[in-house]
């Protein structure tokens, strides 16, 4: 069956004649038809959304989390269509887009029902020089009409961790997710629309980035607010191109995440542990795992286990249960990580698992899978060490001390992430203390709670999101003094 999925302005849903096919990557087959928005459509959008700023953003906090209560029992309601939609257009195995992204997707906006309700500010006593002294308070206002662009490797998850947190401090919305997932985001106007959301509170436009519908959302001098979750080239683009109107931003970026392994670790744990986070997703989670530095009396015991994990993992439908790996998300993408492992072997990598195109048979060799991938041998200063690849790959590298192992960690034009595995709390919380990074998880790997705050260092990110985070990005915080 051919879906169609079409954009979401003032209410209605919209045909464009501008379509593009979507492609199954496990089939390498069409099997969507995308109206992507002109920049017609897209000024039409950030019209729709400025006109409804003013109604949204006088409704009570309790009001607009009742909504966002509502949206999460649509998606609940409408789970199998999500969890298809998803599949369709990732390839991620169906078991992990069940346990994670469409349960997140709910929780996203739950959560941020939640922390709006009981949302406060600050307030002061300030002394004066006559004696009678002033109150400073503080007033959470909405910032306007907010843009939002998302990636294609957790669509429903990340687009929602920003629709949910914008519409909940009473904004309004013109969202563009990618071009290779429009699926789940469709779905979510659906949802929207169902849950009494009003005409043009949240906007939805399909299409490309460069030149094309993306840039144009960027551009547009209606949007007060953006905030992108991406490559880090593509935030660079972006923030040159809202400098103009002084426009916060808000990045979410690409990453080189190191995991640490020191030789007492639980060593089962930290095997397991390295492994699902070098290839959950086929490696394309932004807080996955590319470079592994292990203490050298474990290093070649760990190698090989990780290597045996590795071979041991199924790739292959994303509908069969006992899948572990699915596709790469397009052939685009394929090509590059393949890039990475004919580069790394120039560069003198020694392979210990995978490092090609898994034969899979002739139903999906057409899918654009890629082998997990172990390897060992790489200088530091390699291509291969400091550039994100987004693929089931990782590199292992032994180290002697403490203090090397930061060094080497720390060693990335990149800091999103980092996992340290040891059973030493001494060394467990010195190191999460020099690692220059947003996120540090010590013996386990992306385990969530929505209010902490989620962001990068260095060519990782701009600001931080979740819990409060998100509120006060999405909020203009305006201080009021009074002199009593
Ligand atoms: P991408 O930057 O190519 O595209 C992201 C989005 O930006 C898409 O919707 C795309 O259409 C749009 N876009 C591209 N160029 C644009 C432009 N010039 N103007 C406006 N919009 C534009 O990223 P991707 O390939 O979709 O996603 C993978 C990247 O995302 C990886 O680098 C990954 O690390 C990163 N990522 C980061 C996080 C995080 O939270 N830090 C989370 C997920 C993914």
């Amino acid at each position: 069956m051919t879906r169609d999925y079409r954009c979401y302005v003032d209410g209605q849903f919209v045909e464009t004649d501008a379509t593009f096919a979507n492609v199954d990557p496990t089939t390498g087959q069409s099997y969507a038809t995308v109206h992507a928005a002109s920049d017609v459509l897209v000024a039409e959008a950030v019209a729709a959304a400025r006109r409804a700023a003013g109604a949204w953003a006088a409704t009570t906090a309790d009001h607009r989390a009742a909504v966002l209560d509502r949206i999460a029992a649509g998606i609940e309601a409408r789970f199998d269509d999500f969890l298809a939609a998803e599949v369709h257009d990732t390839g991620k195995p169906a078991a992990l887009a069940r346990r994670l992204d469409i349960p997140r997707g709910a929780a996203n906006f739950r959560t941020f029902a939640s922390l709006i309700r009981s949302a406060g500010t600050d307030m002061f006593e300030t002394p004066t020089e006559d004696g009678a002294g002033a109150l400073n308070y503080t007033l959470r206002r909405p910032i306007g009409v907010v843009g939002i662009i998302s990636p294609w490797n957790l669509p429903l998850l990340l687009f929602s961790w920003k629709v949910a947190p914008a519409l909940a401090c009473g904004n309004t919305i013109v969202a563009k997710p990618s071009e290779e997932t429009p699926g789940t985001a469709t779905l979510l106007a659906e949802v929207m629309h169902e849950a009494g959301v009003p005409p043009g509170v949240f906007n939805l436009v399909h299409g490309f980035g460069a030149g094309a519908t993306g840039e144009a959302l960027v551009k547009s001098a209606g949007i007060d607010a953006l905030t992108f979750t991406g490559e880090s080239s593509t935030g660079a683009t972006i923030m040159r191109q809202a400098a103009d109107g002084v426009r916060p931003v808000s990045f979410e970026l690409g990453g080189k995440n190191a995991a640490v392994v020191f030789a007492d670790c639980d060593f089962d744990q930290a095997v397991a542990g390295v492994a699902r986070s070098s290839f959950l997703n086929s490696g394309q989670v932004c807080l996955c795992t590319e470079r592994v530095y292990v203490e050298r009396p474990i290093f070649d015991r760990f190698v090989a286990a990780l290597a045996e994990k590795a071979e041991a993992m199924r790739i292959g439908d994303p509908w069969d249960s006992a899948t572990d790996l699915g596709p790469l998300i397009s052939r685009q993408h394929r090509d590059k990580v393949l890039g990475y492992l004919a580069l790394a072997r120039a560069e003198g990598a020694h392979v210990h698992a995978g490092g090609g195109v898994p034969d899979l048979g002739e139903a999906l060799n057409r899918g654009f899978f890629v082998q997990p991938t172990v390897w060992t041998g790489l200088a530091q200063s390699s291509r291969t060490m400091q550039e994100e690849v987004f693929g089931p790959v990782c590199h292992v590298m032994p180290f002697d001390t403490e203090d090397e192992a930061l060094t080497l960690a720390n060693d990335s034009r990149y800091g999103l992430a980092a996992s340290i595995w040891t059973t030493r709390l001494d060394r467990a919380h010195r190191m999460a203390g020099r690692l220059v990074v947003g996120l540090v998880w010590l013996n386990t790997w992306f385990l969530r709670d929505l209010r902490t705050p989620f962001g990068g260092a260095r060519l990782s990110g701009l600001g931080r999101e979740g819990g409060h985070h998100s509120l006060d990005f999405y909020s203009e915080l305006k201080n009021v003094c009074v002199k009593l």
